[in-house]
């Protein structure tokens, strides 16, 4: 069985559960698709053919037998290649961990099994989630489903394109300052940052700790919300998850919408602005209040944040050594320096390298208190305003990006042009905030996504905003 459609996760869920179609078809759907798919679109660096096809049976068998089968029963799903999965080879997009295979499961890992999901493969990245193209993977770029000759987005370009292009109906990526929901917007489907803290970094492989979270992409805004679900909550194995989260009360300022006018700066295309409009219009005949706003401090987050992102980086990167995971060379050098220096020296890529070099530079005596201390106090500013704007405010909303997604390579000489465009992601990152993009382009045009941010804890304010935007769009 082939013509299974893999768009809508609730409705094969159904399928299943009615017995309509087996595990094992929907699996087999799932792997014919990226077979036939991904020669072009190279959303994965690894397929599971084998396993995925191994554990759909066992699901199904379990079915048979009128055991419990989790809420993602049977669904295949990608996850991105920084997540650690047991036994099966993780690589983060680099040379360095090529042929690493992980001993144990990230937990979000171990709760995708436990909901029932099967996973079918590890898509491609950006070398360990630094960039926003997936141009930066030592795999090769990962092709827009819409558009071929442009980029997915990135860092999570893989698993945005694994669900646009119908090959997987969910898939996990990792958001340090945008990367789930730059994809989500260009691909054209839906992606969320999880509040800091609401899903467990245990088993991730971190490039900026204080930063990232892991979140879903999904063709729909439900699908995103069923697999938010499975895979949040506290984890004893990572001391920043959040044992209790705080519930927030519903109230009227749930229904005020705050647009920050820097969100419209300078390089926002005009494309993006008439289609972002389109959406935040959608939420006032959903009953929505939107007000436009200044928070002047917007202007100092994209430098603040690569500040950060680079300084965490350098530290977290220092453990690719050639001796412990992944690439190793033929033994036969004079000390332990010029071993290391030989692997990481090989094994990273030019924009690792640049990052490792830039966070060590912020980092060190002298020039801490100008780049690194700064760039926190940023932060600090940052997230008090957003506090505040919050206590008046229920949302904020604005672009996803600036542009549309661009051709391959159109970019990839200019660092800084390509830092640019991360400029309206990176702020909930640097404050903690979840955000969710969801589509607004007119059907036959180039993607557009519109970003809403909400206060800690909040996704499900999200989720219910963007399903307005979401049924309203689609009557349109
Ligand atoms: N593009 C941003 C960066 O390169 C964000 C990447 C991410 O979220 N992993 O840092």
């Amino acid at each position: 069985m082939t013509n299974i459609d893999l768009r809508s996760a609730k409705r094969l869920v159904e399928a299943i559960r009615l017995g309509e179609v087996s595990i094992v078809d929907v699996v087999e759907a799932s792997l014919n698709k990226i077979k036939e798919l991904d020669k072009d679109i190279n959303a994965f660096i690894t397929i599971n053919s084998k396993k995925a096809l191994a554990a759909a049976e066992s699901l199904d068998t379990k079915l048979k037998r009128g055991e419990k089968v989790g809420a993602l029963c049977g669904l295949p799903i990608a996850v991105k290649d920084v997540i650690s999965t047991a036994g099966l080879e993780t690589t983060c997009g680099s040379k360095i961990l090529k042929g690493y295979i992980p001993p144990y499961d990230a937990t979000v890992v171990a709760k995708l099994k436990e909901a029932g999901a099967v996973i079918v493969g590890k898509t491609n990245t950006d070398e360990f989630a630094m960039g926003s193209t997936t141009e930066f993977s030592a795999f090769g770029p990962t092709r827009n489903p819409v558009d071929k000759s442009r980029v997915a987005g990135g860092s999570s370009g893989g698993s945005g394109a694994a669900v646009a292009a119908g090959m997987v109906p969910l898939s996990l990526g990792s958001d340090t300052g945008g990367s789930i929901r730059c994809p989500a917007a260009f691909c054209g489907v839906v992606g969320l940052k999880p509040t800091y803290g609401s899903v467990s970094r245990y088993g991730l492989i971190s490039y900026a700790n204080s930063l990232e979270q892991i979140g879903p992409f999904a063709a729909n805004v439900d699908d995103c919300a069923l697999l938010f679900q499975c895979i949040s909550g506290w984890d004893p194995m990572d001391s920043t998850s959040y044992r209790n989260p705080p519930k927030v009360e519903s109230s009227k300022i749930c229904r005020r919408v705050a647009v920050p006018k820097e969100f419209f700066g300078e390089g926002v295309e005009d494309a993006v602005a008439r289609s972002v409009w389109r959406g935040i219009e959608a939420l006032k005949d959903g009953g929505y209040v939107v007000e436009e706003v200044s928070l002047s401090t917007l202007d100092y987050a994209l430098p603040a944040y690569y500040i950060i992102a680079m300084a965490e980086a350098s530290s977290n990167l220092a453990r690719f050594d050639g001796l412990r995971y992944g690439l190793s060379l033929k033994s036969g050098y004079r000390d332990w320096n010029t071993y290391f220096s030989k692997c990481r020296a090989k094994g990273f890529g030019p924009e690792v390298k640049r990052r490792i070099l830039l966070g060590t530079y912020v980092l060190s005596a002298g020039y801490y208190g100008a780049y690194y201390l700064k760039a926190q106090k940023i932060r600090n500013i940052l997230k008090t305003q957003f506090q505040q704007l919050f206590t008046k405010y229920g949302l904020i909303a604005g672009p996803t990006m600036p542009t549309t997604p661009f051709k391959i390579g159109e970019k990839i000489e200019d660092p800084l042009l390509m830092y640019m465009i991360d400029i309206n992601t990176v702020p909930p990152n640097l404050t903690g905030h979840p955000a969710i993009s969801v589509p607004v382009h007119k059907e036959g045009e180039l993607p557009v996504g519109l970003q809403i941010i909400a206060p800690y804890f909040c996704e499900e304010r999200l989720f219910q905003a963007a399903k307005i935007v979401e049924e309203s769009l689609r009557r349109q």
